[in-house]
């Protein structure tokens, strides 16, 4: 059996979560009113990114400025390259904006990672976001990572063991198709929460080994 990863990128891939601080940052922290109904629930996440959006004040180039301090996980560059090693596929799926995940990426050399994410682009002194991904039956994601597993399952040559690496309620849907779920802060009170099995880690050196340990992937 093969493995594929997907992986959450604000708080996974990256140690902060970029997409938050940006909005923070260029709303003068007005987007914090949003938050609270957003994690309970009463708030999509598409309204909440465009009010988000909306709130932003800033050129393009002070925006990719300020992403300039965010920094990856200190062993996500090495566990993509074990991935590759067993060529087992690693997803981005976030429920952020691609400008910023490209870019941050790009800095990495790791540009070809395949995204499944919500568009942005910061113009005309704000930020404006798309929604390219329709979703079949959750009212609540921008990109439901569940349904994007679920497609992937569906449209794969030969059969995957689906692992997912995440930290926060965006990746709640995720848990449902998963069949290995590493957490941590949010994601891990959402699984305790809802009584879902997960492994907890703190950086991509403990998903990494585990992978590793468990048979998922050799060295
Ligand atoms: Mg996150
Ligand atoms: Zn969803």
């Amino acid at each position: 059996m093969k493995t594929a990863v997907f992986c959450d990128f604000d708080g996974t891939i990256t140690r902060r979560d970029v997409g938050y601080s940006i909005f923070h940052h260029f709303s003068g922290g007005k987007n914090d009113d949003l938050l609270p109904d957003w994690k309970a629930g009463r708030m999509t996440t598409r309204t909440c990114l465009t009010l988000e959006a909306g709130m932003v004040k800033a050129s393009a180039e002070e925006i990719y400025r300020f992403i300039d301090q965010f920094e990856l996980d200190e062993g996500f560059v090495e566990f993509v390259s074990l991935c590759e090693k067993n060529t087992a596929p690693v997803f981005v799926a976030s429920d952020g904006l691609d400008f910023y995940i490209k870019y941050i990426l790009g800095k990495y050399n790791l540009d070809h990672l395949e995204l499944k994410t919500n568009v942005g682009r910061p113009e005309n002194g704000g930020l404006t976001v798309e929604f390219p991904y329709q979703n079949v039956s959750c009212r609540h994601c921008g990109v439901c990572k569940g349904e994007r597993i679920q497609q992937f399952r569906e449209s794969a040559e030969g059969k995957y063991r689906v692992v997912f690496v995440g930290d926060g309620y965006s990746d709640a849907c995720a848990t449902r198709e998963a069949d290995l779920i590493f957490a941590k802060k949010d994601l891990e009170r959402y699984c305790l929460a809802n009584d879902i099995a997960y492994v907890k880690y703190n950086s991509f050196h403990d998903v990494s080994r585990i992978l590793v340990e468990q048979g998922y992937l050799s060295r």
